[in-house]
């Protein structure tokens, strides 16, 4: 494939936190330490791994980078998994998690002999920290102040939720959808390339991007949000969801179709499951994760005093308790998409799955 040999070995990440100054790095340190323990992971990253800077985005002292990282085949009908997180600037804790998947692979990929074979069958790519800008500025939005999980060329189908569903009025108000005349912005442009090079032609491609957001449970998210109908695929999701439950009953993630919460313009995910999925063959499920914060909220109110309190588990224990408890559900998508042959249904079983899939997400419904 032309694309890897594009790739930047991971020797660059050395390169790059030698040329930052020290003032620069003081500044990471403070407000973005997540990019400086990335930077660390990929710079001690065995060779196979190749990291490659899609983008930067500047700020008036800084300018950050956005990376990509790959493993696994490089066969062009592999599956691919894709990991993405900090989307939301002020939701850390979904680079996080995405970083300590990382980081237990790396750990494991010189001598665990399953994994090795289970990479030979799949492609991983990771956007650990998609919206460095507004994670470094602590804001939901990026440095311009989109939103960009508000800002994909997609309109709500129906009444969407006000403000909250994408806004057009300020990008000082949160939800801002920015300038759809002007395309998207540069981070979401970033995103777009590698899923417009990496994911047509696939067999099967399962997304996961990782949020923290209002709820008592973690969910799991897939499209519509523009839209209360059924996706197509609809059938390949509760697939997914019944392997994954009867495997580990004991984990209780919640699935929905966004649109069951509210219905947002701009969202990114349908957008490009639309734009994926419109060739008919292989299929494509993006999934967000969106990480339950109100248990740590009830259980530590005065987290609501600080605004990451919102978003983010700020106890110790709590951290590393959500930081390991999703490595379980990630490792089962690699094998899930690495294996799609022997659960996507086809055909009397796609219809069955179906109907249970409508009756049971949309039937009820309003
Ligand atoms: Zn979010």
């Amino acid at each position: 494939m032309t694309e890897l040999r594009k790739l930047t070995p991971h020797s660059a990440i050395p390169a790059e936190q030698a040329r930052r100054d020290s003032r620069q790095r003081h500044l990471l340190r403070t407000f973005l330490p997540e990019m400086i323990r990335l930077e660390r992971v990929l710079a001690e990253a065995p060779e196979q791994v190749a990291v490659k800077t899609l983008s930067r985005v500047a700020l008036k002292d800084i300018d950050l980078p956005i990376y990509r990282v790959d493993l696994g085949s490089e066969a062009p009908d592999a599956p691919v998994v894709m990991l993405v997180g900090g989307v939301h600037g002020l939701e850390r804790i979904g680079s996080e998690v995405v970083m300590a998947w990382l980081r237990n692979l790396l750990a494991r990929i010189s001598w665990d002999g399953h994994l090795q074979a289970l990479l030979k069958k799949v492609r991983v790519t990771l956007l650990p920290i998609l919206n460095p800008g507004g994670m470094y500025l602590n804001q939901r939005s990026n440095p311009n102040g989109v939103d960009l999980m508000r800002n994909a060329p997609i309109t709500a189908q129906d009444r969407s939720a006000f403000l909250l569903g994408g806004q057009r009025f300020s990008p000082r108000l949160p939800w801002f959808i920015g300038d759809p005349e002007q395309g998207m912005e540069a981070e979401n442009q970033a995103l777009e390339s590698v899923i417009s090079e990496l994911l047509p032609g696939r067999p099967f491609s399962v997304a996961l991007d990782c949020h923290s957001g209002f709820g008592w449970q973690d969910q799991i998210w897939f499209p519509y949000a523009y839209r209360r109908r059924p996706m197509r695929r609809i059938e390949s999701v509760m697939a997914l969801k019944l392997i994954w439950e009867q495997a580990w009953p004991e984990h209780n993630y919640r699935f929905e179709p966004q649109s069951r919460h509210y219905l947002t313009h701009g969202d990114l995910w349908d957008y490009f499951y639309k734009k994926i999925n419109r060739s008919g063959e292989g299929a494509f499920i993006p999934l967000t994760l969106e990480l339950g914060s109100w248990r740590w909220i009830k259980k530590r109110p005065r987290q609501l005093l600080r605004l990451d309190g919102f978003f983010n588990p700020l106890v110790p224990h709590r951290h590393r308790r959500v930081l390991r408890s999703h490595l379980t559900f990630i490792d089962f998508l690699v094998s899930a998409a690495a294996h799609h042959e022997n659960w996507l249904p086809q055909a009397d079983e796609a219809s069955m799955l179906r109907e249970a899939a409508i009756a049971h997400w949309y039937r009820d419904h309003h």
